[in-house]
Order: structure tokens, then C-alpha cells, then sequence
């Protein structure tokens, strides 16, 4: 059975842990968002792919939730002694490896498909990962400071370097118009058997990449045959500040929500057991509906995930 997956960071690789134990990982393709890519001490850093990698590759830090486990830090302590510009932005020290053969890779002509292919390889995942794009694209955040000032903000300087703290005005995901899928992607979900939307941020992760020119009318096309993980359980992301992000697209912090936002792309949701009240509101507008224990604290959970979320793809829903 082969299956394609959009994914983002972190939500997304727990939950492929789970996956990877149903369907054959040669039969998985996952398309991944590079709109939060940044360049950081001159470093090309693209976090959602490397999540992913490090997740599927079984080296990320569960606790922590990105980057590798039993990582340091020293590298950036000391950019942050020399009060480096970017020093804001953690990068581990077996994590800036991978930044340094990517910039390198990048500089020499490789794309980032054909980089983020050799990572894989390098950490021997059989999983085909790829970037939604080899075009740069730049999500922005239009805010408003606590002081009333405007600013526009790359997604890290707003997410990680300012914490999330201002409010909200607009997301653009900039260069997505003129972006082309990178090579596969289009295939990867013309040619499955089931799409999978995983517990991703909607706005932050899931967006940039249905913003790529093709992306969003292969889904609809195929919508008969994919859904999706709500990333929101009990009305608040299980980690991470999706909470700030939904409103500022005009969409409700609930289960129902986040499935909003997938309108017409898939035909089942995943819905945690804490949602089970929703199940009707998702219900009429137009999915199937499955209520399962969401909360990926391990891979058995992950798994019960995973199996739910293809069921829904594959049959419909059972409540
Ligand atoms: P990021 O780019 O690293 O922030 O990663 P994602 O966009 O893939 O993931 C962030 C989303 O994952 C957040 O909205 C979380 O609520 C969601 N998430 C994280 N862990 C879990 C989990 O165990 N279960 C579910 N349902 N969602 C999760
Ligand atoms: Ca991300």
C-alpha cells in the first residue's frame, strides 16, 4: 500500500513512528514544509525536515521534542559569548552537521531534494522525504508588539527569537505562488492509495505547503482516499502555540476547527477521545469521523494513530 503524507515538524514525526510500523517504509512518501526554513550564521536550517528525519531515524529528543537526543550545546553558548546575531536560534552541536553539509551541499549546486535524500541515507531511513519545494519560500508574520509597533517577521524570528508573544495579523508564506512541488510530490500523492494529513500545525506547518501551486488540487482530487490527525486535543495544541495561529486565520483552537482548514482535501479526521463531543460538529461539515486516544506519548500510541487515520482514508468513518 502506498502512502503520502504531509507532514511539518515534530507532531509529524511522532506520528510517522506509528506509521512506519503499519505501512512498509519503501511504500512511504512524506512531503515536508520548508516555509519555516531559516538562515541562521549562515547555515541553510531547514526544522521540519530535519525533524522528521531525526524522529523517523530514532535520534530525536521525545522530551524536548526537537533536535537530537543527547545533544550539546557548546557551539552555540559560545556564538552566544561573541553575542552573535543569530545566537538567538538553538542548534545543537551534532544537529549543526547537518546545517554545515546541507549549506555546503547547496553552495555546490545540489538541491535540497538530492540534500535532504543524502541526510536520510546518512541516517538510514528507507522513508522517501522530501521538501515541498526546492523554491525558497518564506513564511511571514505580519504583527503588532505589545507597544503597538507593526513589524514583519520571518515564522522564527516570530515563533522562536519574540516566543509567539505578539498578536497576529496576517501569515503569508512568500515565493509559494511561484514555487513548484519538488519532483515526486505531485506523484507521491496522484499515485497512493491513502493521503495523510499529519498532526501538524495547520497555519504554520500544513499551509506552506497546500500554498504550493498543484499541491491543493491533487489533494482535492483525490480526497475520496485522504484525512487527516487534528493536532488540537481538549482545545489546545498538545505542544507548541498553534493556539496563537488558528485565530489569526480566523479559525476556531478545537478539533473541529483544525479540521476547517482541510475543507474539501480529505474525507476523514482523527479526533481525540477528550474531543468526542465534536465528533458531530466535524460530522456536518462533511468528514468521517474517528475517535481514538491521540496523545503520541510512545510508538504503541503513535500506531493506534496511524492505523485510525488509515482507516478513515480507506473506509470511512466508525465512531
Ligand atoms: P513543528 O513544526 O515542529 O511545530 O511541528 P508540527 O507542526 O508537526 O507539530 C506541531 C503540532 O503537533 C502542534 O499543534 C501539536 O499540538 C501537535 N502534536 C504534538 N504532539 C502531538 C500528539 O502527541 N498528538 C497530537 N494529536 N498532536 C500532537
Ligand atoms: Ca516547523
Amino acid at each position: 500500500m502506498r502512502v503520502a503524507a504531509l507532514a511539518g515538524g515534530v507532531g509529524a514525526g511522532k506520528f510517522l513512528r506509528g506509521l512506519v510500523r503499519v505501512v512498509p517504509p519503501e511504500d512511504l512518501t512524506v512531503i515536508v514544509n520548508t516555509g519555516d526554513d531559516v538562515r541562521i550564521h549562515g547555515l541553510h536550517v531547514s526544522p521540519d525536515l530535519d525533524s522528521v528525519t531525526y524522529w523517523l531515524a530514532g535520534v530525536a529528543d521525545r522530551e524536548r521534542g526537537w533536535g537530537r537526543a543527547g545533544e550539546t550545546f557548546r557551539t552555540t553558548e559560545e556564538l552566544r559569548r561573541f553575542g552573535a546575531p543569530d545566537s538567538w536560534f538553538s542548534l545543537g552541536d551534532m544537529d549543526l552537521a547537518v546545517h554545515l553539509f546541507r549549506s555546503e551541499l547547496l553552495e555546490q549546486g545540489s538541491s535540497l531534494s538530492a540534500v535532504t535524500a543524502e541526510v536520510a541515507r546518512r541516517f538510514e531511513v528507507n522513508v522517501r522525504i522530501i521538501p515541498m519545494t526546492n523554491d525558497p519560500v518564506e513564511t511571514r508574520m505580519e504583527v503588532v508588539d505589545e507597544g503597538g509597533q507593526a513589524m514583519d517577521l520571518h515564522f522564527q524570528e516570530y515563533w522562536v527569537k519574540r516566543g509567539a508573544r505578539d498578536e497576529v495579523k496576517a501569515i503569508r508564506y512568500v515565493g509559494a505562488e511561484s514555487a513548484h512541488p519538488a519532483g515526486g510530490a505531485l506523484e507521491a500523492i496522484n499515485e497512493a492509495d491513502a493521503v495523510l494529513i499529519c498532526p501538524s500545525n495547520p497555519v504554520a506547518s500544513i499551509g506552506p505547503i497546500l500554498a504550493i501551486p498543484g499541491i491543493r488540487d491533487a489533494l482535492a482530487e483525490w480526497r475520496n482516499r485522504a484525512a487527516g490527525v487534528s493536532p488540537i486535543v481538549g482545545g489546545a495544541p498538545v505542544r507548541g502555540m498553534a493556539d496563537k495561529l488558528l485565530p489569526a486565520v480566523g479559525v476556531e483552537v478545537s478539533a473541529a476547527g483544525a479540521a476547517s482548514c482541510y475543507r474539501g482535501l480529505i474525507r476523514g479526521w482523527v479526533i481525540d477521545e477528550l474531543d468526542r463531543s465534536l465528533a458531530g460538529v466535524v460530522e456536518q461539515q462533511g468528514f468521517d469521523v474517528v475517535v481514538v486516544p491521540t496523545l503520541m506519548v510512545d510508538d504503541d500510541a503513535a500506531e493506534v494513530v496511524a492505523r485510525a487515520v488509515l482507516r478513515v482514508a480507506l473506509d470511512g468513518g466508525h465512531r
